[in-house]
């Protein structure tokens, strides 16, 4: 689609160029490259300012679950926005959206996940999340535990405090001097990259023991909450070992650990479940944080679920302030825009259909393991990536500045298809709607991509 008449073609380019600070961006290759101005999108497909055409196998940012462009998704955020755009949500106040949505995330959540504090998005839910800790451990005369656990890999939000948290390998942090004190990260579970003589089985209790002897050294009278996301996303598509994340469950049930579910891309059918962590993992979470999928990217909005047991001791004696909120916590038009999606992913059977195609999507992907540039493929339901390496055998990578994932994500992008490059990963996670047929094309393209952009490396010497 043009743009606006009253803007000349490549003004928003020119503007965001001028003036915007993009997050999570190299800004040397951004002042000489500018940006791709998006102007129109309908299910899982974009166009650009030029009318170009892309299949978003990315679906976002993790979040286009529904597909974009929904008259009724438009038409409930228009109504409520009509009928009541703000509401105060603090201390005593709610609004009919926020109250009717809460109760739906009850009745999805697994067990007696009942209670719901709205957020503007992810890291915020996240925030949140390690507030209560300490929180609820204070509240049952524990004061001192306090101390989080995370893994390496993991990424939980852009605050100051979920950024301490997560820790993804490659991220610059010299810059920012995150806060180390009292959170603690333990390996990352990546089956692909466990040590060459272990089996499966043995990493899986390695990783275990790591957990136990961190708590031992620690003490768990410090130890208030262990954070994952039940599958690693931008850490690089981490489904990790059979059995894993229940392991991890009863070692924090043994030592009165809030094992939090980082559910913020994995929830709302992204894996063919509402939530992941118990339908998926057979764990029980004291606490879910999720976003995203949750409005399908349709509006910002956030949320944490909580046990009715951390409730319980939240409230008790009721004499206390919980001193945490945001102004447009429980925002009604960002909850009636989540009560309109829910409504579309139960009733179109998408969670249903991210797991049917999403095997068709696992399966036709495994195929590029044959290619020299392919060291694994993995994935879930609809979170899928390639892995590329130097070395098959080694699984050496390429150095840095070979940039190849960049670089086959820009040749894709030039035949009509995104794919996110994540340091040595192309990843994907596409609206829930998508087809078969569509499958076969994200696959043929990436394939096509990847094999240009390896011709190009052997001309360059670099393989
Ligand atoms: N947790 C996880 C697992 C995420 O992937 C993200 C975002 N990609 C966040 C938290 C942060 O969410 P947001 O960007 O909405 O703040």
């Amino acid at each position: 689609m043009n743009a606006p008449a009253s803007l000349p073609n490549t003004s928003a380019f020119e503007m965001d160029r001028a003036h915007v600070l993009h997050p999570w961006a190299n800004f040397g290759p951004f002042e000489k490259a500018g940006s791709l101005v998006i102007a129109r999108g309908q299910g899982a497909k974009l166009w650009d300012e030029q009318g170009r055409e892309y299949f978003d196998a990315v679906g976002g940012m993790w979040c286009t679950n529904i597909g974009l462009g929904r008259r009724e998704m438009a038409d409930a955020i228009a109504e409520q926005a009509e009928r009541l755009a703000f509401a105060n949500h603090f201390v005593d106040m709610t609004n009919d959206p926020a109250a009717r949505l809460a109760a739906k995330l009850a009745e999805l959540a697994p067990g007696d996940l009942n209670r719901v504090h709205f957020t503007t998005g992810g890291s915020t839910a996240v925030d949140t999340a390690v507030r209560v800790v300490s929180y609820y451990h204070h509240a049952r005369g524990n004061p001192d535990k306090t101390d989080i656990v995370a893994r390496e890999n993991s990424y939980h939000g852009s605050t100051y405090l979920t950024q301490s948290v997560g820790k993804r390998n490659g991220d610059r942090i010299e810059e920012f001097r995150y806060k180390t004190e009292g959170i603690h990260h333990l390996s990352c579970p990546n089956p692909y990259r466990r040590p060459d003589h272990m089996t499966e089985a043995q990493f899986c209790d390695d990783l275990i023991a790591e957990f136990e002897a961190l708590i031992a050294r620690v003490g768990a009278d410090k130890i208030g909450g262990f954070i994952a996301e039940p599958i690693q996303a931008s850490g690089g598509i981490i489904v990790p070992p059979q059995g894993y994340l229940r392991r991890m469950w009863e070692v924090c049930k043994r030592h009165d650990i809030l094992f939090i579910a980082d559910e913020v891309v994995t929830a709302f059918g992204r894996v063919g479940h509402w939530f992941a962590a118990e339908d998926a993992f057979g764990v029980q979470p004291d606490m879910i944080t999720c976003a995203k999928g949750l409005t399908s990217g349709y509006l910002p909005l956030g949320a944490l679920i909580l046990s009715d047991r951390i409730w319980a001791a939240m409230a008790d004696g009721g004499h206390r302030w919980f001193t945490t909120g945001l102004t447009y916590s429980g925002h009604p038009v960002s909850c009636a825009c989540a009560l309109k999606n829910i409504e579309i992913l139960e009733r179109e059977g998408l969670l249903g259909n991210a797991d049917r195609v999403g095997a068709y999507f696992n399966t036709r992907l495994k195929a590029l393991e044959n290619l020299p540039l392919v060291g694994n493929v993995r994935g879930q339901g609809l979170m899928l990536c390639v892995e590329n390496v130097a070395n098959k055998t080694t699984k050496a990578l390429l150095p840095d500045e070979v940039n190849e994932s960049k670089r086959i994500s820009d040749m894709a992008e030039s035949l009509g298809l995104l794919v996110r490059p994540i340091g040595h990963l192309n990843v994907m996670s596409p609206p829930l709607i998508i087809t078969e047929a569509e499958v076969d094309f994200v696959v043929d393209t990436l394939e096509a991509a990847i094999r240009r952009v390896t011709d190009d490396l052997v001309r360059e010497g670099h393989r």
